[in-house]
């Protein structure tokens, strides 16, 4: 009979990651915000990666106009009209039956968002709008949690990791968010559907190598545009006067 291969081989074999940062990852725990087409991503490669605790966070439920770019759900789910959260849960139990995951049907807000992410190693933003994330970036700078920013609009797409202490934070790079309905929307201009996949790709590498201890300095915003398959990335600064990792002033955690 074939010697039985660690199903981690292949990252395992990896000198960046090797036994010990496997074991790093094994480990940990992750919170990944929202289910829609960055959640699907965050959801398959880290389960699959071997996050030993997967916990997703939405409150949304599966339609159709979803399938064209969450990779998680399918028709049967649009049908069932079961949460996306609570699907995203069982699909992965069937994908690594080794991790612990947890499926929640609620929206994180200023409510819930520092019980939410206590006691986890990781954020990842997959939320599709702006006040969530300056909701994240609140509670994880007050909390020294790291996370990874990812947002995805028509080709194009931006994604920045966030380690307090360390790197800027979201408000050093992008004082204040956009005025409800001045920037476009899914709906509006569309998401090609290669983007999220991109986008969450790159999030989900900035998170493994956050969970086995590898540097990400210099910190970096990319953008990038599937359409033009342009990359860029841009090196990021703390700007002293920061209301939130400079001045502790956590504007967006306030009910
Ligand atoms: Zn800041």
């Amino acid at each position: 009979m074939p010697a039985k291969v660690d199903r981690y081989a292949r990252h395992t074999v990896i000198p960046e990651i090797g036994d010990a940062g496997q074991q790093k990852i094994t480990d940990s725990a992750v919170l990944i915000v929202g289910c829609g087409a960055l959640g699907s991503v965050h959801a398959h490669l880290l389960a699959r990666a071997g996050v030993g605790h997967v916990r997703i966070v939405d409150a949304d439920l599966p339609e159709e106009v979803n399938l064209q770019r969450q990779i998680l759900f399918d028709e049967v789910d649009v049908a069932h009209q079961t949460p996306k959260a609570i699907i995203a849960a069982n699909k992965l139990r069937k994908i690594n039956s080794t991790i612990k995951v947890e499926g929640l049907n609620t929206r994180a807000d200023a409510s819930n968002i520092e019980e939410l992410i206590k006691g986890m190693s990781l954020v990842m933003d997959a939320s599709d709008n702006f006040e969530t994330r300056y909701l994240i970036n609140d509670a994880c700078v007050k909390n020294g949690q790291a996370w990874v920013y990812g947002g995805v609009i028509g080709t194009t797409g931006m994604t920045m990791p966030i380690i307090p202490g360390h790197s800027p934070c979201m408000r050093c790079v992008f004082p204040e968010p956009p005025e409800p309905g001045s920037s476009p929307s899914g709906v509006t201009a569309g998401i090609l559907n290669s983007a999220p996949l991109t986008v969450g790709a790159l999030q989900s590498t900035a998170a493994l190598k956050i969970l086995v201890g590898a540097t990400l300095e210099p910190y970096q915003l990319t953008l990038l545009d599937l359409w033009q398959a342009s990359f860029r990335s841009v090196e990021v600064l703390r700007e002293k006067e920061c209301p939130c990792c400079q001045l502790g002033r956590f504007e967006f955690l306030k009910p």
